[in-house]
């Protein structure tokens, strides 16, 4: 389970606390290949909630002689945040256009968008013509790294408690960002919950100017509450759709964030 390569030695110097992570999540004898990060955007990433550009953003992309693993990065540095997903090669060969947008074809090769120049070599699949395509990206457990399903509440295999679509929605629904916050979208949740008490300020102060008009006034100032409530509720129930469908992409732990070292590696054979 060694990390095959000189090139990735280097990184493992440069970048510990994901190479740590790393030896966690490769299965024994998986071979490494490449390990790059793609096109880096936050604002993509978290605005589109990360599901439509899955390879790209802010994600580290580790080509394996059997998968690709991608691991969520923090906005800053390479640190490991949140979540990890799979794409088994199977699912690679011929998935040109669906799930794996990141992808096209040219010279028989598949390549990836978003990869730096020196990586894009090392990221060619070679097409396999025995194997037929099956199978789709996956969420891991980020504590035990075994493929889940998405939105599961806990992990099939060693239990760890999962952060759920329900549950982020339900937070934001109430308190419009906190969800996202919770699944440490912290810029998103706190923009959103300024925007809402935006609203919220203005439908308390029509309110006072209601009980403060004359009657020739009091229809105008009915409607700008009417308004600024139907605003507000809009703003809570659409901050509770958008935090349920980011905790849809990916698992995130109940405990945190990843852990720097996984159960699985406690009962293999100490790494020299
Ligand atoms: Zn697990």
């Amino acid at each position: 389970m060694a990390l095959a390569s000189t090139a990735v030695s280097a990184f493992e110097r440069e970048h510990p606390e994901v190479a740590v992570l790393l030896r966690a999540a490769l299965k024994q004898g998986e071979k490494v290949n490449l390990i790059t990060t793609g096109w880096r955007s936050w604002f993509v990433d978290d605005i589109f909630l990360g599901g439509p550009t899955l390879l790209a953003n802010r994600h580290l992309i580790v080509g394996t002689d059997e998968r690709l693993l991608l691991i969520h990065m923090s906005r800053q540095g390479l640190k490991p945040e949140g979540y990890l997903h799979e794409v088994p090669r199977s699912s690679i060969m011929g998935s040109l256009m669906l799930p794996l947008l990141s992808i096209f074809t040219s010279g028989g090769t598949l390549r990836f968008l978003g990869v730096p120049f020196t990586g894009r070599r090392a990221l060619e699949f070679e097409p396999d013509p025995d194997k037929t395509t099956s199978g789709q990206p996956r969420p891991l457990c980020p504590a035990c790294f075994e493929p889940q399903l998405e939105g599961v509440a806990q992990c099939s295999r060693c239990e760890t408690a999962f952060k759920t679509p329900l549950a982020a929605g339900v937070r934001s629904l109430l308190i419009p960002g906190w969800g996202d916050a919770w699944l440490d979208s912290r810029i998103v949740g706190a923009i959103t919950l300024l925007f809402t008490m935006f609203l919220w300020l203005n439908v308390v102060a029509f309110l006072q100017a209601a009980a403060a008009t004359g009657p020739g006034q009091a229809d105008v100032v009915g409607k700008m509450v009417t308004g600024f409530l139907m605003a507000t509720a809009a703003a809570h129930t659409l901050s509770g759709l958008v935090s349920a469908a980011r905790a849809r992409h990916g698992l995130r732990a109940k405990s945190g964030r990843l852990p720097a070292t996984a159960p699985r590696s406690a009962t293999e054979p100490p790494q020299g």
